[in-house]
């Protein structure tokens, strides 16, 4: 057995990082070279790494940190749990307490007659039990041709197969046979960058009107589900305009297609409201969630269903589910965090404090000539680059580049703000202080100014 602790010095840590450890959306050979940094230790909206860096999170580690790290009471509640009862499943008839209520309090929280809560260890898995649910569904209505999903360009729903194909990341989809059968995208309503001339109510509208075509192209009864972030998020913060979702809602209703909402970002208070989908307007059959759930304290996800789904379901067996499953400590984490959120009332820190805070700083950051526009959503939000911001230019050169340099100016500054090609993601834990977004936006500021050095002593500006 080697011990290996935050005691060893970093290029050890490092140098074993890259021996052994094969990392998620990584050249694992770019890492071996450059070294990982390696975060030791997190408290609030702060990340220690191994050289004792203190680095303000700004995406909330993968959008997920709503409450905040380092919290006792969540623990506590593990601690307990791991004594209690460590581990049983939800099949063959049994349940446990932690997924009983975890499942209660979920569907006290959702809108509608979302009621049901079928567990999974992710937000990927959580997609996958979507996929097979909404055609096991139909079919069991005596309509099994109604199969095919529509989802769109540049969504980000998971990296498992089902999850993957319903995303519509084609750097993914060239590696490992992606998409699966049966799985279609039309163009994503992200105005900023392909919005061209048009306002964004009009180009909003064409957008959700793709889907009617796409819908009579394949035939209504052919047709199970569409599937949607009701603002995407890895695909680089997109907010929709306003007459995207209505018009999607009302194509959805009218070719009787199920709406399944993907609030694994959005769901938990990001938006302002519990669920996006509120924030958007949408009344979806099925809601994907994970993340915030449990603010990343354990990993939890779940597809959140409708009575009459849930109804049709149960009249048979669905031959599906993973040993973790409302795992019970996992289950008991993620009601401490929902207790957290509630108790402490997150949401109304969001929308009197945190998200007023940050809206006003990007405000001010949309000045600085590098920034090109802003998107935001309640405490998710982006910043395109632009070497042009009058005509929502794009950099010459790989898409990427500068958004690249630009967060690699943030962590030096020590910021994390994560890049999807040109644009700066922001996604911090929503219990952060207007003090904190403070820092955030001097560090940002700092960030961006050393970066559009470099571009212009490289002649790129
Ligand atoms: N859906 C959305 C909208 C996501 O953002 C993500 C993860 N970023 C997923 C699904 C997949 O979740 P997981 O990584 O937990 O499998």
């Amino acid at each position: 057995m080697s011990y290996i602790t935050n005691h060893l010095p970093t290029a050890e840590l490092q140098a074993l990082d890259a021996a052994h450890h094969m990392h998620p959306f990584t050249t694992n050979d770019e890492l071996a070279e450059k070294g990982a940094r390696i975060i030791t230790k997190a408290k609030g909206v702060f990340l220690t790494d191994s050289e004792g860096n203190e680095i303000l999170d700004g995406m909330a580690g993968l959008w997920c940190v709503n409450i905040g790290y380092g919290r006792q009471e969540m623990a506590d509640v593990a601690a307990r749990q791991m004594l209690e009862l460590n581990y049983y499943n939800t099949f063959f008839m049994t349940s446990h307490v932690p997924a009983i209520a975890l499942a209660t309090e979920i569907a006290k929280l959702a809108p509608g007659d979302l009621n049901h809560v079928f567990f999974a260890g992710s937000g990927s898995e959580a997609n996958d039990t979507n996929i097979r649910m909404v055609r096991t569904y139909w079919a069991m209505k005596d309509k099994p041709e109604k199969s095919h999903i529509i989802s769109r360009k540049n969504a980000y729903h998971g990296s498992s197969m089902g999850s993957g194909s319903l995303g519509g990341m084609t750097y993914m989809h060239e590696q490992g046979g992606m998409p699966i059968p049966g799985i279609h995208h039309i163009n994503q309503p992200d105005w900023w960058a392909e919005g061209g001339d048009q306002t964004p109510e009009a180009f909003g509208l064409a957008r959700a009107q793709e889907l009617e075509a796409k819908i009579l192209e394949l035939g209504a009864d052919n047709v199970a589900a569409f599937i949607g972030e009701p603002v995407q998020g890895a695909g680089g913060v997109i907010v929709p305009p306003s007459t995207y979702w209505p018009e999607i809602q009302r194509i959805c209703d009218k070719y009787d297609v199920l709406i399944i909402a993907d609030e694994v970002i959005c769901g938990f208070g990001r938006t302002g409201n519990w669920f996006g989908s509120q924030t958007m307007g949408i009344k979806p059959h099925i809601m994907t969630i994970a993340k915030g759930l449990s603010s990343g304290y354990q990993p939890i996800g779940g597809s959140i269903v409708c009575d009459e789904i849930a109804e049709v379901i149960g009249s048979g067996e669905f031959n599906h589910g993973y040993t973790y499953s409302g795992h019970p400590v996992c289950s008991a984490v993620a009601l401490e965090n929902l207790r957290i959120m509630q108790d402490e009332k997150i949401l109304d820190h969001v929308n009197n404090v945190a998200a007023p805070a940050l809206q006003e700083g990007l405000d001010k950051l949309a000045e600085h000539p590098l920034v090109g526009g802003v998107n935001v959503s309640g405490m998710m939000a982006s910043l395109p680059l632009s070497p042009r911001k009058e005509t929502r230019s794009k950099f010459a050169g790989a898409a990427g580049t500068v958004g690249y340099m630009c967060r690699e100016r943030c962590f030096a500054n020590n910021l994390v703000m994560r890049h999807v090609g040109d644009r700066m993601i922001i996604s911090p834990p929503l219990v952060i202080t207007p003090e904190e977004i403070g820092t955030f936006m001097t560090r940002a500021t700092k960030a961006l100014d050393e970066t559009y050095t470099a571009l212009k002593d490289e002649n790129l500006f």
